[in-house]
């Protein structure tokens, strides 16, 4: 097995149950087209590639290409792109590869140093979101990560990556991953969640005014909603609409639901 390099975020899956729990969740289907971010050893890969009709993966390290290209370079529905995930146009490199493009899921054990990064690539951002959003998206990710992106209101781990996240897809808790089960093993604990972007049923009038809302709204999260919005709007007044929303005066940021912090976004912006 290949030395594994810090600098890329580099722990090789070693655990088979893992393994069959993520490509579970992915519910592939011989016509499911698949993006892996980040093969290393091309273990995963090697299960994408028995179940779906088509792999694209994006590996950053070229060693590991040369690697991967020996082993799976022959099979007809494998696609391997060395480069920076982050800033590659995929699309336009899929352009010449009609049987890769435009692949419908996603489902990779991801370096945990960039996870917020592409998360944003993948599911786009409140004001843009991902025009051609994926079906779905199985991510094994540092678990502290997997709790606040799955968390739900009222939960100490719902914060402002859930608001932001949650407004896009609906995140779901597939199984915690222990740290022993990747050689070497990360110092934090890990788990796998699988992301289903959403149609945007209430869609927020003014995305950067959201964003400034649960940024500030979450700025101290032991103090009540209406101290941390003090700068931006009177504590009676805010009172009052939520109020009108149903939602507690005396509630914290994290006891706002995702539905609710749209309203509360959109009163506020009318
Ligand atoms: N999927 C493998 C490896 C996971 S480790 C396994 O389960 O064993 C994370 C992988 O992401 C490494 O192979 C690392 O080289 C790759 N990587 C790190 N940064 C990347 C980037 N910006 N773009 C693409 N791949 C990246």
């Amino acid at each position: 097995m290949p030395k594994a390099r810090k600098q890329f975020g580099q722990h090789w899956l070693r655990s088979e149950k893992a393994l069959r729990k993520i490509v579970a969740a992915a519910e592939l289907s011989g016509s499911d087209r698949v993006l892996e971010i980040g093969p290393g050893t091309g273990v995963l890969t090697r299960q994408l590639l028995a179940h779906a009709a088509a792999v694209v993966a994006v590996e950053i390290d070229r060693d590991l290409c040369e690697i991967l290209a020996q082993k799976l370079g022959k099979l007809e529905n494998f696609l391997l792109l060395q480069g920076d995930f982050l800033t590659l146009d995929l699309a336009a490199l899929l352009n010449p590869f009609p049987a890769f493009q435009n692949p419908n899921k996603v489902v990779a054990n991801i370096p945990y140093n960039i996870t917020g990064p592409i998360l944003e690539k993948l599911l786009g951002t409140i004001a843009n979101p991902n025009p051609q959003p994926f079906q779905a998206i199985i991510l094994l990710l540092q678990k502290e990560v997997a709790q606040r992106l799955t968390a739900k209101p009222g939960s100490t781990h719902f914060g402002a990556l859930s608001v932001r996240v949650q407004y896009l897809a609906a995140c779901q808790l597939i199984c915690d991953v222990p740290a022993i089960a990747f050689q070497p093993p990360p110092r934090v604990d890990s788990a796998v969640i699988r992301l289903i972007p959403r149609p945007i049923e209430t869609p927020v009038h003014n995305p950067h005014h959201m964003e400034t809302l649960i940024k500030l709204g979450f700025a101290s999260k032991r103090k009540m909603l209406r101290n941390n919005l003090k700068s931006l709007i009177d504590s009676d007044q805010l009172s009052q609409i939520l109020e009108e929303l149903n939602v507690n005066s005396q509630s914290r940021a994290e006891d706002l639901s995702v539905e609710n912090w749209v309203s509360l976004s959109n009163v506020l912006t009318q």
